[in-house]
């Protein structure tokens, strides 16, 4: 399966070519950065630290999907509405790792996801997609005198907050409760808050270093608690997992898929 990295220069798109290069089934068909990026031209596998590849990164993306059948994307909100569009166009699976999309961008990703295979989600690995199943079971059998606490810390270079993994979490309590996790959640707390209310799920972020992700989703009650607690070691972990959405996807009808769908943990 011939994919394309998209955002090839950052931190996740080396991560996704050097995943693709150890991947049995695909490769890297091409490698797209925005234009005046001073990675255009240059040779995608080395930037990525492998031996050279021939794959030269480019700035046109629409030329890149007509020859490929799937699309990797982890870059930026605005930048991901254009590959969705793109990747309907050319009929091929879109692969969408970007977090801190808008309800807007969302609502244009469902409507791309008419014609589309894309497979969205906030955080890549089993381990997390796993653990999101774990939490939704505990607010389910914990119950609303149990208060949930959502926890992350991510390296100093990440730009939205909470994070996208933190909000699969938050959705995942909420889920377990049956409430809206928009009416429930309590994002920042500062100064004189007064006491927590009943049955809202609150977020806290961390920011530093070079932390690859840490998630905690704490359920605390009178005298006890209990962790549910999932750490990124290396951002492989989400770039095999969204090459196994793409070869996943790819046997697909058009529509928006979650790693839950790839990974059987909808039941
Ligand atoms: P990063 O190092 O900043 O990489 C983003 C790349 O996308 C940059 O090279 C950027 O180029 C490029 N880009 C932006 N707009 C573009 C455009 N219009 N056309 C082509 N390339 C464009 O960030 P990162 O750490 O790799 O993270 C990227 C995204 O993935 C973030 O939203 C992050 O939260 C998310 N993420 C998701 C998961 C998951 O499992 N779902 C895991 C890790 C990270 P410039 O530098 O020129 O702007």
């Amino acid at each position: 399966m011939g994919l394309v990295v998209v955002g090839a220069s950052g931190r996740m798109g080396r991560s996704l070519i050097r995943a693709i290069d150890g991947i049995e089934g695909v490769h890297l068909a091409a490698a797209v950065e925005r234009t005046g990026s001073d990675a255009i031209g240059r040779d995608a596998a080395e930037l990525a630290g492998l031996p050279s590849s021939g794959v030269l990164v480019t700035d046109d993306a629409l030329a890149a999907f007509a020859h490929a059948e799937g699309v990797v994307d982890f870059t930026a909100p605005e930048a991901s509405l254009e590959f969705a569009d793109l990747a309907a166009q050319a009929r091929i699976v879109h692969v969408l790792g970007t977090t801190g999309m808008s309800s807007d961008c969302d609502a244009r990703i469902k409507a791309a996801a008419r014609h589309a295979r894309i497979v969205k989600s906030g955080n890549m690995s089993l381990g997390v997609n796993l653990l999101s199943v774990l939490v939704r079971q505990a607010a389910r059998a914990l119950g609303p005198d149990w208060d949930i606490e959502v926890l992350e810390m991510h390296h100093k270079h990440k730009v939205d907050a909470p994070s996208g993994t933190a909000l699969l979490l938050g959705q995942a309590a909420a889920d377990g409760r049956g409430v809206d996790l928009e009416d429930a959640s309590v994002r920042v707390r500062d100064g004189i808050t007064g006491a927590r209310e009943e049955g809202s799920i609150g977020f806290a972020t961390l920011r530093g270093g070079s932390v690859v992700g840490e998630h905690s989703v704490l359920f605390a009650a009178e005298g006890e608690m209990v962790e549910l607690r999932h750490e990124a070691l290396d951002r492989s972990i989400f770039a095999r997992g969204a090459v196994k959405a793409a070869l996943w996807a790819r046997h697909q009808k058009p529509g928006l898929y979650s790693m839950h769908d790839v990974l059987g943990l909808t039941a």
